[in-house]
């Protein structure tokens, strides 16, 4: 074994709530985890402001606090956290392979995925500059910020639907931006943003701009169709466009849906593969909060612990 080569007994690769928490567990379980921090250590809270609803914390916290008490809380426990991005895998043989930064090999007994998805932006300017500032894209997480006021959202899949519909409980108004003719929310979800009186949705429509200097106070849409250009004066802008999975990298090996959330087995973190658990929102399109995802990375440690314990490796 050259010196880029590392044998580990369990690797986590994530650094959101699923790769701490099951860090947290592996350590506690004397597992010695190994986990590999990716591009964003500390993963999407690390871009959010105040998150209102994890339990115990009844004043609330800053997602990027948070995420350095998680961290922390890892790091206590002993485990052996590092900057590094999984790059490539090979999980045909037991120990797994995975490579870090596209040189160094690990090489471990078990591994948990918390690779976690990232959100889908537009891509316009002015969303970038007011990102945190009005513009979210987790209305579960921020709608709370704009009760009794007016918002807007842009998508028009289930995600968006369910958005539209939790904001239209909170805000006196809820515009909703559909780029085609029809949405591709399934019937009952459309039937029910078409019900509510105050969700007005606009179709064939894009947006432009969002308005303001600091903060939202509206946004510019365009009609596709007539070239029409409107402002509308909302304080919170919503990106519900869908998520991009962070699973490409075990494409092949991974089952996966056709969106590349990776499959496991319902009620368990277990994947096709045995020894290789995934936890947290690289295998959650449905939930996507930080509590699920913890408790997600929790399940995976206990597997990975037990699945060590059976193949006798602990
Ligand atoms: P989807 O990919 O289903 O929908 C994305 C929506 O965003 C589409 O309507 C799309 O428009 C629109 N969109 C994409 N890019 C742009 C853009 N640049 N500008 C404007 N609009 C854009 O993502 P979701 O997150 O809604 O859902 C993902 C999966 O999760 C789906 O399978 C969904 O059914 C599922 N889900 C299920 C839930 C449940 O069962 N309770 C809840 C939430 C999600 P267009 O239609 O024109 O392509």
């Amino acid at each position: 074994m050259d010196n880029q080569t590392e044998k580990v007994q369990i690797l986590i690769i994530g650094s959101g709530p699923a790769g701490y928490t099951a860090a947290i567990y592996a350590a506690r379980a004397n597992l010695k985890p190994v986990l590999y921090q990716g591009i964003q250590p500390g993963g999407q809270l690390t871009i959010t402001t105040d998150v209102e609803n994890y339990p115990g914390f009844p004043d609330g916290i800053q997602g990027p606090e948070m995420m350095v008490h998680f961290e922390k809380q890892a790091q206590r426990m002993g485990a052996d956290l590092r900057y590094g991005l999984a790059t490539k895998v090979d999980f045909s043989s037991q120990p797994f392979k995975v490579w870090i930064d596209e040189e160094k090999l690990i090489e471990a007994n078990a591994v948990v995925i918390a690779t976690g998805a990232s959100a889908k932006w537009l891509g316009i300017e002015s969303e970038q500059r007011l990102n945190g500032f009005g513009v979210s894209a987790c209305a579960v997480c921020d709608g709370f910020f704009f009760k009794n006021k007016e918002v807007a959202i842009v998508g028009a899949g289930d995600t968006a639907a369910e958005e539209a519909l939790y904001l239209s409980k909170l805000c006196t108004n809820v515009h909703m931006l559909v780029r085609r003719d029809e949405m591709r929310a399934s019937k009952i979800m459309q039937d029910r943003v078409k019900d509510a009186p105050n969700i007005k949705i606009y179709w064939n429509t894009e947006t432009d701009e969002i308005l303001g200097g600091n903060t939202v106070e509206g946004v510019r849409i365009k009609n596709i169709k007539t070239g029409e250009k409107t402002d509308i004066p909302v304080r919170g802008f919503f990106v519900a466009i869908g998520h991009t999975p962070n699973s490409e990298i075990f494409r092949g090996w991974i089952d996966m849906d056709g969106a590349g959330y990776i499959k496991t087995i319902p009620g368990t973190s277990k994947t096709n593969i045995t020894g290789v658990f995934a936890a947290g929102d690289v295998q959650d399109k449905i939930y996507r909060q930080a509590v699920t995802a913890a408790g997600s990375g929790c399940m995976a440690a206990l597997d990975a612990e037990r699945y060590l314990s059976e193949v006798g490796l602990h």
